[in-house]
């Protein structure tokens, strides 16, 4: 599959950050292989290797050009779901548990970011979630509620406070300080580099696992170009491309859409350019970059496939630059790069995280949803726990056998 088209902004603005070789030879002895050079891999191998396990990083493309090419990377603490529809989903407890999970994940990639001198890549920022419609604006209550309740840091803003950000058509919004703006690619490739360096990482690119057969013994991995990869465990992060290594689907393909400005005037921008999306869906949201442009995303369609989705571009171009023209009246905009991606999406919104019933030593890492980014560290930290031996509540929530 092609994971996107168009002109991801981070690989237009980083160009090629690393490569590495293909694999050339069996490899008979791994103590743990990691499927998946992307944002998901890279967490991994960070938190693998320095808890000293030996990694072997696998992927088929060139390094981390899937989705994490393509990611608009906007972290945030509040998830695609909302704290009440995930309470009516499962519980409140349950509702809760997965928030704390998601607030700690955001600090946690920034001291990352800290620890691997890529502070660069990052920028801590407020986040502000838009009531779309009148509906909207009710959830919006009553998320605000609710997370209170629960000692979550989040304010109610009306009307009168949204006109300091220029917003003048929405009635409320809840806004934090819990987000993060980030280079994806730049990030995973830094990660890898620094995982390397540290001597516990090998990679090797261009080179596709075909085949994936586990025990409680080792996994057995065969490649496209008929070499055998055994290792005691693998960490499963292909990204949406999940289907080939598990006995049944267990997500719905969306196609999605994202676009950069030119640079603008400094004054162009809204109070702390902080991140903004909006209570309906299909969403559309915003961020900005360094060097002054606004990036935008969203109206995402379900997946048919890639001629499909590709068709749309044109269309949606306009209808991004329209949604945000309907919220900044003021900005003169046009788009210099223009991209799309197809993403997976779960019901509940939540990743699948750790073994998959009656596979032995094979650990997922699959961080579906719009919060993919943070979903990856949690992966990353579960699985590292699971493989030292050490309990993590974590698995619970987010293990493919979760109950509603
Ligand atoms: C337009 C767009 C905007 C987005 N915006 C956001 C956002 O704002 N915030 C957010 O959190 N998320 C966002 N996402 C989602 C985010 O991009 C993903 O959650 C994240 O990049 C997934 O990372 P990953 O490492 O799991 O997958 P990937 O980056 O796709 O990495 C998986 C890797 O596995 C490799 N692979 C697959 N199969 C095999 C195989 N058989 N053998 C070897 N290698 C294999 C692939 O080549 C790939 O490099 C967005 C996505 C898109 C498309």
């Amino acid at each position: 599959m092609d994971l996107h088209s168009g002109f991801p902004f981070w690989l237009v603005k980083n160009g090629l950050l690393a490569d590495y070789p293909a694999l050339q030879s069996d490899l008979q002895n791994e103590e743990v292989v990691i499927i998946g050079s992307g944002i998901s891999g890279s967490l991994a191998a960070y938190e693998l290797c320095k808890a000293g396990f030996r990694c072997t990083m696998l992927d088929k493309r060139i390094l981390s050009s899937g989705s994490t090419w393509a990611s608009t990377a906007q972290l945030n603490y509040e998830l695609d779901i909302s704290l009440c529809d995930l309470a009516d989903l499962y519980s409140e407890d349950f509702a809760v548990a997965v928030y704390k999970a998601s607030l700690a994940s955001v600090d946690k990639i920034q001291r990352i970011a800290a620890d691997t001198a890529m502070d660069e890549c990052l920028e801590r920022i407020p986040s502000l979630y838009l009531s779309s419609d009148e509906k909207g604006a009710q959830a919006i209550e009553q998320e605000y509620a609710l997370r209170r309740k629960h000692g979550f840091p989040v304010e109610l803003l009306g009307k009168e406070q949204l006109q300091a950000f220029r917003i003048t058509n929405r009635t409320n919004a809840l806004y934090h300080h819990h987000a993060i703006q980030l280079d994806a690619y730049r990030m995973t490739v830094g990660l890898i580099q620094h995982c390397v360096k540290s001597g516990n990482l090998t990679v090797y690119t261009r080179t596709n696992v075909t085949k994936l057969e586990s025990s409680d013994e080792g996994v057995t991995l065969q490649t496209d170009k008929g070499y055998t990869v055994k290792a005691r465990f693998v960490i499963c992060a292909p990204g949406y491309e999940s289907a080939q290594f598990l006995p049944k689907q267990v997500m719905a393909l969306n196609s999605t859409y994202a676009l950069v400005t030119q640079p603008l005037p400094e004054d162009a921008f809204w109070k702390e350019r902080c991140l903004i999306w909006e209570t309906k869906r299909p969403y559309f949201y915003l961020r900005t970059t360094k060097d002054n442009r606004i990036m935008m995303g969203g109206g995402d369609v379900s997946f048919k496939d890639e001629t499909a989705r590709d068709r749309l571009i044109d269309e949606k171009e306009v209808w991004l630059l329209k949604e945000c023209k309907t919220l900044f009246p003021h900005l003169e905009i046009s788009a210099d790069f223009v991209w799309c991606g197809t993403f997976g999406d779960v019901e509940d919104g939540l990743p699948f995280i750790g073994l998959y019933p009656g596979m032995d030593n094979v650990y997922f890492a699959l961080g579906y949803g719009g919060n993919g980014t943070t979903y990856s560290l949690i992966a990353a930290e579960v699985i590292s726990n699971l493989l030292k031996g050490e309990p993590d509540q974590r698995a619970q929530l987010f293990g493919f056998d979760r109950k509603k």
